[in-house]
């Protein structure tokens, strides 16, 4: 547990908030990717592989791929690295994209979002084969998560949902009210939920009286990317919070402190939703790994 946890740990324990800690779950679920990619290595010699695609040098990014890349390597799991030039068209991205998913080498593939503004997201994006999208971003995997079908899961929203499973929150007729409608987070966060029969209310910068809308949530999921957004009173009391948010200082979108005195269940940031991304990551590859491996025997 970091310090930070630690120091929110301090905070919950003089309220009547539990949090919901990623750090030990996500090391169980990347502890048990390791021995799956171990053995199929032992039984196969393949070796799960992850390729890594960042385009640009925005220091932020840089660091998640790097992250994403040593965790792999301590679960066994081998990486190959693209760095392609900011000025990287489309076209160049789409190509190498697409040899990527014709490597039969490589089983799965993350595209860092964000990408530089010349360059169309969504084309890149489906450019990823459907069996490599361990990141979970194209409109395939999309599709899946909104019919409830299996398939790859956006990594965040997924992580999300293992948590709130972990912690027995019941979700069914539960109402989450999902602030933030990203493609890579909020939309599919509140699909996932939509098909564990929650009741899902989307919001986002257009909405209106937001903080009343959040009030009628049993659930409450975060994702917006601004500082302390949420603020405690506009929580039910015993309200369950995700907090998906992080900006720059270890700050989630969630005013910890302030709802850490209304809700039931909290997630710190650091230490909450983050580390349950990167462990559905690593999961997923080693999914990946298994499957394509199957299909070629
Ligand atoms: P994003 O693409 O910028 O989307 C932000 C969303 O928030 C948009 O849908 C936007 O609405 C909405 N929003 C902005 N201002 C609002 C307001 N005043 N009221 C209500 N909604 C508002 O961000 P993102 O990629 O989804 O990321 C969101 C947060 O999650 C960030 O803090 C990011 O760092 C974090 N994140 C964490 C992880 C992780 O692994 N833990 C992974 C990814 C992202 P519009 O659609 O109307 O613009």
């Amino acid at each position: 547990m970091t310090t930070e946890t630690a120091a929110r740990e301090t905070i919950a324990r003089e309220t009547t908030a539990r949090l919901m800690i990623g750090t030990d779950l996500a090391a169980a679920m990347v502890e048990r990717a390791a021995a799956r990619a171990k053995v199929l290595q032992e039984t196969t010699g393949v070796q799960p592989c992850l390729a890594t695609v960042l385009v640009g040098d925005d220091p932020a990014s840089a660091t998640y791929v790097r992250m994403k890349q040593n965790r792999s390597k301590k679960a066994g799991i081998g990486s190959r690295s693209i760095v392609l030039p900011a000025e990287t068209t489309t076209e160049e991205l789409v190509a190498e994209l697409t040899k990527l998913s014709e490597d039969p080498e490589v089983h799965g593939i993350l595209l860092q979002h964000p990408v530089p503004a010349q360059i169309d997201e969504r084309a890149a994006f489906e450019a990823i084969a459907p069996g490599k999208d361990v990141d979970g971003v194209t409109m395939h995997s999309f599709a899946a998560m909104a019919f409830g079908e299996p398939g790859f899961r956006s990594c965040t929203p997924g992580g999300i949902l293992r948590l709130l499973e972990a912690y027995d929150v019941p979700l069914a007729g539960a109402h989450t009210v999902v602030i933030g409608r990203s493609p890579i987070l909020g939309k599919p966060a509140g699909m996932l939920l939509l098909a564990s029969n929650a009741t899902v209310t989307y919001t986002h910068s257009r909405t209106k009286d937001l903080a009343e809308l959040v009030r009628q949530a049993d659930i409450v999921v975060a994702a917006v990317g601004k500082p302390n957004f949420v603020r405690g009173s506009w929580l039910k009391p015993g309200a369950v919070v995700v907090d998906a948010g992080y900006n720059e200082g270890n700050v989630g979108d969630v005013h910890f402190e302030e709802a850490a005195q209304v809700a039931s269940l909290v997630t710190p940031v650091p230490g909450g939703v983050g580390p349950m991304t990167i462990a559905l990551l690593l999961e997923q590859t080693v999914d990946a790994a298994e499957a394509q491996t199957a299909a070629r025997r």
